[in-house]
């Protein structure tokens, strides 16, 4: 393999962006049905379990090493829920071993986590994020469509932490009168334990969730309540398209961030390109198709860096930018096909 090519050499989408980041779904089944997500009523339980469908582990690892030639350098691993593939600690070994991938993370609900932890770190998987809407047991299950135990999770994250995961990332996605009255008891418990907490919008992903702008939260509102509890004060971007805009703890216990895709969007930054198990890049998390990758993989090395490197070139999207001059609705892949 040559060198790791340098910025100069990279491609530029459409709109002048260049591709760091790379979400990888490694599954499309789940184990729980989240309303926002994956609502119990509009797919079935047995979706998604068809493991001919999923690109095999050499098959990710030839893509991966793909994308690190066009220029990834972070990787997330996600699903649907990435701890149903089997031997995952097998694929994020191969995958730590690609030279160029600074970091590779994973997001997940947890629930199968605290069997993992330990060999997920040994495998070299640097970071883990985990999705936690609340701490209220029954309104967890409620929000896991009938099939969570916020007991499980939490015992996830504590493995996680005994693993040696540092700063373990807990995602929480707010929604009015759903679980908001949850944000402080969140945010305590993500201080005490050393966690980083990151507030989600509400957003209109996918086709099936009935999303409605009321059910949003703005992020300034978490913020203000927050702040009123615990004073913050922000805290710039470690690097040029962060997503989540961080605000330090002003007593020193952390911090704690906001993404804010409806009330601040912010496509100008946005480096990231997802591929869900099947193999079909997604340039937008809205978009309405993906490109097939798999034919290509196949092919030469060669080959698949000139693909993904024409595919990036024509790119131009920037959906929560346009969101309120669109006609709604319109098609988009589901959330849990690329994984957040
Ligand atoms: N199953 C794993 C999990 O839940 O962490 C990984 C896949 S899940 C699709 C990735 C992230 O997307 C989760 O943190 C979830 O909360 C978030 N998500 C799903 N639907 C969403 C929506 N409508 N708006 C905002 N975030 C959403
Ligand atoms: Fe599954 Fe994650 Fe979607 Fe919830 S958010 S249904 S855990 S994929
Ligand atoms: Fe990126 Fe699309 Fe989200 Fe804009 S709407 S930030 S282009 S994924």
């Amino acid at each position: 393999m040559n060198a790791v090519p340098q910025p100069i050499d990279l491609p530029r989408d459409a709109l002048g962006r260049p591709l760091h980041d790379l979400r990888l779904s490694v599954i499309e089944a789940c184990n729980f049905r989240c309303p926002y997500c994956m609502p119990a009523e509009r797919v079935a339980d047995d979706y998604g379990l068809d493991a001919a469908s999923r690109l095999s582990f050499d098959e990710i690892e030839r893509l991966v090493r793909g994308f690190v030639r066009v220029g990834v350098r972070k990787l997330r691993i996600t699903g649907g829920e990435p701890l149903l593939r089997r031997r995952l600690p097998e694929l994020i070994a191969r995958l730590a071993a690609i030279e160029g991938l600074d970091d590779i993370a994973l997001t997940t609900n947890g629930s199968l986590l605290a069997a993992q932890a330990r060999a997920l770190r040994d495998a070299g998987l640097h970071r883990v994020t985990v999705s936690l809407d609340t701490l209220d047991a029954v309104q967890f299950s409620t929000l896991s469509g009938g099939r969570g135990d916020l007991a499980e999770v939490l015992r996830g994250i504590g493995a996680a932490k005994a693993a040696g995961f540092a700063k373990i990332k807990l995602n929480c996605v707010v929604q009015r009168d759903v679980n908001d009255d949850e944000v402080l008891p969140l945010v305590e418990f993500a201080r005490e334990h050393g966690h980083t907490l990151r507030f989600i919008e509400y957003m209109d992903v996918g086709t099936c969730n009935d999303w409605n702008i009321q059910g949003v939260v703005p992020s300034a509102e978490l913020r203000d309540r927050i702040h009123a509890r615990w004073p913050l004060h922000a805290l710039g971007p470690q690097y040029r398209g962060e997503v989540a805009a961080r605000h330090a703890f002003d007593d020193g216990r952390g911090e704690v961030g906001f993404v804010s895709s409806i009330s601040a969007p912010f496509c100008g930054d946005c480096h990231r390109a997802r591929v869900s198990a099947d193999g079909r890049l997604y340039t937008c998390l809205f978009a309405g198709e993906g490109t097939d990758l798999r034919p290509w993989l196949g092919g030469s090395d060669a080959d698949v860096v000139e693909r993904l490197t024409g595919l990036w070139q024509a790119r131009g999207d920037r959906y929560s930018e346009l969101r309120s001059g669109l006609r709604s609705p319109r098609k988009r892949v589901e959330m849990f096909l690329v994984g957040g």
